[in-house]
């Protein structure tokens, strides 16, 4: 494939703590060369893995983006062994809008990989993060939460694995992290994510989804700040062992199948039963929903049709005809 258009405006080999920007062609009316700057930050010394993290893949989850920007300020290159290079905000133009999608064309950018170097923003800026990011790591991790529809118990994620080898290190990777869950998936769709771009290249990698609905949570941000630094101590860039949260080890579960799910019939408003993190039982009322159409008619009764876990609750009131009102998790 050709080479990227995208020019890193930082040196990616460097040493000590490098800022700049990612220079992804954009053409306007206004400006037939523009380019959009995406914030990069690399921090290297000594020998060591290379370990890219990643935020702000969609725009309106915050926890990964504020994380990143405190570990890009206070991780000192001095006590760092090999390479950690930063994307706390990858997405930029989705996350500077505060937006899940982009506003320059819709896209969500983790169904873009691994790009195209000439099909658009959220393409070629996909086709530089796997074709030129990728290549240089040994461990990857991007940063998710529920966004503005969703709110999520803080879990890294990975995937169910062929290669047993790297199916133990991922785990270790997560166990590591240490956020309450470790949710591991088989997923259906997974091909174009970064995610599954980074398994394809051979990398120790993991997704998350640390907490939601459109607001910056205090306690999952101090998860996701403490989940990073363990990381790099996993990797060993930095010196020491993982730091256990007050939660405990990571609980091991999975979302087996779509039978865990439960999904609005209708448009209406969302009544939750439960909060999130509450244990279910199968059959027990999910909530109710709301028809603001017919105002003498009942709201509708829904019921789980699993037991385990609520890991993720719907978040904004206001749903619409299959969209999932709650998910439950199961342990493994
Ligand atoms: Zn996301």
């Amino acid at each position: 494939m050709a080479a990227s258009p995208v020019v890193a405006e930082v040196d990616l080999s460097g040493r000590g703590r490098l800022a700049g920007h990612l220079r992804v062609p954009q053409s306007r009316d206004d400006s037939g060369w523009g380019t959009i700057l995406v914030p990069i930050v690399v921090v290297a010394n000594g020998t060591g893995p290379t370990v890219l993290l990643t935020a702000g893949n969609h725009g309106d989850e915050y926890e990964g983006q504020v994380a990143l920007l405190d570990l890009a300020r206070s991780l000192d290159p001095a006590q760092v062994q090999g390479r950690v290079i930063l994307l706390p905000a990858m997405h930029y133009p989705a996350c500077a809008a505060g937006k899940r999608l982009s506003p320059l064309d819709g896209r969500d950018f983790n169904r873009c990989f691994p790009g195209d170097p000439f099909g658009g923003f959220a393409a070629s800026l996909a086709h530089f993060v796997d074709s030129v990011l990728l290549p240089l790591c040994e461990f990857q991790m991007d940063l998710h939460s529920g966004g503005t529809g969703m709110d999520i118990v803080p879990s890294a994620v990975g995937h169910v694995l062929d290669d047993l080898e790297m199916q133990a290190r991922t785990l270790a990777m997560a166990d590591s992290f240490g956020a309450p869950v470790t949710l591991l998936l088989r997923e259906v769709n997974a091909g174009p994510t970064l995610l599954a771009a980074a398994e394809s290249r051979g990398i120790v990698a993991l997704s998350s989804e640390l907490g939601g609905g459109g607001r910056l949570n205090p306690r999952n941000l101090a998860i996701t700040k403490r989940g990073v630094r363990n990381l790099l101590r996993h990797a060993g860039v930095l010196e020491g062992a993982p730091e256990p949260g007050d939660h405990g080890p990571s609980r091991r579960m999975t979302v087996p199948d779509l039978g865990h799910y439960v999904f609005a019939p209708m448009d209406g408003i969302w009544e939750a039963t439960n909060q999130l993190g509450a244990t279910v039982a199968d059959g027990a009322p999910a909530g109710l929903l709301h028809r603001i159409e017919d105002p003498l008619a009942p709201p509708i009764p829904l019921s789980y049709r699993e037991a385990g876990l609520l890991w993720c609750v719907r978040h904004a009131g206001r749903v619409k005809a299959g969209d999932p009102v709650a998910v439950i998790a199961r342990d493994l």
